[in-house]
């Protein structure tokens, strides 16, 4: 065992620590480069120095007191009034600003399921109704917060059935949640019919912009087809919106508005027997970090409608232009729908292993984001990708190739990982296995899995075999007509 860190016992020079601490970056992702296309929303050195010196102006500030700290307070009232102004909230539109969109997302189910308390008390397993491409964030929040969550399959096109949704409606529904667009595949939702079977059922409908809040307003200025997702779909009731994606702000910032206070409340929490005073807090955290309060302001203002309409024609050409390259490669097909600057794509039938493919890609530098059912890569498209398209295209290309002329690689590094997890048919087993690898790297030692090993690990004979077993069960069931079920299905 490596011996326990511990806290020096004489504070060490500040300068050669931050140096070090510099060189600590060295091996994560390469995002200033378009290296990533996920996780970071990177506009540029010069708008990273205005969010660094916002931050530190708040650094040891404490929004958990808004009476002590009434400039933190005023910022957050006016970030979430531009981005009620944004998607086009009525004049009751309010909301708070939270760390990030699960919390934004927590707390809107949170509010709707107190809610359904105070006005539908005889409610005793309440549940929401969402395609099943909804962010996993609203099964975190089912999890902490009792409620179930009722999926309804999307097709590979992204596409949910209106009409699919209003089969799922039972009389312990308590709201409708869909998302513009979905993380997965760059879908938005049809929120206008949605919107129209939450005002049939009296149902409340959240939207989580989460990821396209900052972007969808000016892609649709620059005359993007998408449907229309925010407050000016009747029924609509409440929206999340991350200023930390395409707001540019530093991680830790995200809005949640709702149509009017009478939702807003149901958010809140006051406790007034505490010893140590009586307590109000309008979200998860207690004491609130000032600094990403102050960055999403600052991002805000910095930006101007100009600037993000300049970034957003910037990704939005991206993501064509990577559309464009994927579609020559015929191996590959794109999923969901151009509605964002999420391209998303996965493999024809039989033709060569994706996850290959990702490993492949990976090797070649670029981060690369999995995704399952159906297997499939997910691009986050930022203005920073636009120089490296054409090289991303070039690795892509080679990468496929390279898979086609060795199929084995398929039950190599991390694509046996990646694989077996997709095909191994009880998701129990896969979530133990998770749960296993999380309990290593929260263990004493905090070890990192080496998911290319964990692949291997389980015995080459074994990692083959689910894998054909998983392949064998698919064409059976197709063989006796069962139909196959849709990729992004529940199980
Ligand atoms: C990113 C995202 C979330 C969750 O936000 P975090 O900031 O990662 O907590 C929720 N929904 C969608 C559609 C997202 O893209």
């Amino acid at each position: 065992m490596t011996p326990r860190t511990r806290i020096p016992r004489t504070g060490r020079d500040p300068a050669p620590l931050l140096a070090e601490m510099a060189s600590f970056r060295d091996h994560d992702v390469r995002y200033q480069e378009g290296r990533s296309w996920s996780l970071v929303y990177y506009v540029g050195e010069a708008h990273e120095d205005v969010l660094r010196q916002a931050q530190a102006l708040y650094i040891s500030a404490n929004a958990l007191n808004p009476m002590a700290f009434r400039s933190l307070k005023q910022m957050e009232t006016e970030v979430v009034q531009m981005t009620a102004e944004m998607l086009h909230g009525p004049p009751s539109c309010v909301g708070t600003m939270t760390c990030g969109g699960t919390e934004s997302l927590l707390l809107a189910v949170k509010a709707y399921r107190d809610r359904a308390r105070r006005r539908r008390p005889w409610i005793r397993r309440p549940n929401i109704v969402a395609p099943a491409t909804i962010h996993v964030a609203f099964d975190k929040a089912a999890h902490y917060f009792g409620v179930n969550l009722r999926l309804v399959p999307v097709g590979l096109d992204g596409q949910v059935d209106p009409r699919a949704m209003a089969r799922r409606v039972n009389r312990n529904t308590i709201l409708l949640a869909a998302s513009a667009p979905q993380y997965a595949n760059g879908a938005v939702d049809p929120i206008p019919e949605i919107g129209a079977l939450a005002e049939r059922r009296g149902l409340p409908l959240h939207v989580d912009a989460c990821f396209g809040g900052f972007i969808q307003p000016w892609l649709e200025r620059l005359g993007v087809s998408m449907p229309q997702f925010d407050f000016r779909v009747p029924g609509v009731t409440s929206v999340s919106a991350d200023v930390h994606k395409y707001g540019y702000a530093a991680k830790g910032a995200s809005v949640v508005l709702y149509r009017d206070m009478a939702y807003l409340k149901h958010q809140f929490f006051v406790a007034t027997r505490w010893s140590g005073g009586i307590y109000a807090s309008p979200g998860v955290l207690g004491a609130r970090p000032g600094g990403p309060i102050a960055g999403a302001w600052a991002s805000l203002m910095a930006m101007g409608e100009d600037g993000f309409v300049a970034k957003a024609r910037e990704a939005w050409d991206a993501a064509e232009k990577l559309r464009a390259g994927i579609r020559e490669i015929p191996q590959l097909r794109l999923l969901g729908q151009p509605h964002s600057t999420i391209v998303t794509y996965g493999v024809e039938e039989r033709a060569v292993d994706l996850y290959a493919v990702a490993d492949q890609l990976q090797e070649r530098g670029w981060g690369v984001d999995r995704q399952q059912r159906p297997p499939s890569i997910h691009c986050t498209v930022n203005a920073a990708n636009l120089p490296v398209v054409d090289r991303y295209l070039a690795d892509l290309r080679a990468a496929v190739a390279h898979v086609e002329a060795h199929p084995e690689l398929a039950t190599e590094g991390e694509a046996a990982m990646y694989g077996m997890m997709a095909k191994v048919p009880v998701r129990g087993l896969v979530g133990r296995r998770v749960l296993e690898v999380m309990e290593q790297m929260y263990g004493p030692e905090g070890e990192m899995p080496d998911l290319a090993a964990s692949g291997a690990e389980q015995g080459g004979p074994v990692v083959r075999a689910v894998l054909d077993w998983g392949d064998r069960a698919i064409s059976a069931a197709k063989r006796v007509g069962h139909r196959v079920r849709h990729p992004f299905e529940e199980p």
